[in-house]
């Protein structure tokens, strides 16, 4: 059975969600599925072993980043870290504003969560437009991190986020 068309039978579908004209892709409705979750945890782990042996940090997005940088941290053996939204992390942090459809958000890294030079994997669940994942690279720069790649599960490919990313991208499959 293959892995990654089975985990892609499983991710939900739900139209004019969260507004009208969206389709919204649903990860937990693989997450739901007890064989989906360990052959998504699988292809994740095995994509990073296979062309990052290196890396030393996982860095997730809020909030469906967070399912998988734990994840992938302990499964290689190295720590991770949270990128959240503004006021959510105590202690000093860096912060970068980006642009959403309407008005912005604010994105922040405790400033002692990666150590100058640090080789570092960002992930998240879905790559859209790109705009959380180019704050997210500008703030993991601004830290001192040097960035692997961004690892997503999907990426709706027509929005070609992927172009504004000033990084390696890989995503387990597209749409
Ligand atoms: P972007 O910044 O436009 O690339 O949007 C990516 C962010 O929005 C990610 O954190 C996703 O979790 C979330 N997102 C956008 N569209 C979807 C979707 O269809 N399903 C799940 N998350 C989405």
């Amino acid at each position: 059975e293959d892995k990654l068309t089975y985990v892609k039978s499983k991710i939900g579908e739900y139209p004019d969600f969260p507004k009208q004209g969206i389709l919204f892709r649903d990860i937990f409705g693989a997450l739901t599925d007890a064989k989906a979750c360990v052959y998504l945890r699988d292809l994740l782990v095995e994509h990073v072993k296979h062309n990052h042996p290196d890396v030393e940090i996982i860095v997730g997005l809020d909030s469906r980043g967070f399912l998988f940088n734990l994840l992938l941290a302990t499964e290689l053996g190295i720590s991770c870290a949270p990128i959240r939204k503004k006021g959510k992390l105590p202690g000093e942090v860096a912060s970068v504003e980006y642009q959403l459809e309407y008005g912005s958000d604010t994105f922040e890294i405790q400033l002692n969560a990666i150590k100058p030079g640090q080789k570092v994997v960002i992930v998240d669940d879905l790559l859209a437009t790109g705009g959380s994942l180019v704050a997210a690279t500008q703030l993991v720069r601004k830290v001192g991190g040097v960035i692997l790649e961004c690892l997503v599960v999907m990426e709706l490919s027509d929005l070609k986020g992927r172009a504004k990313i000033d990084s390696k991208v890989h995503s387990l499959f597209e749409y």
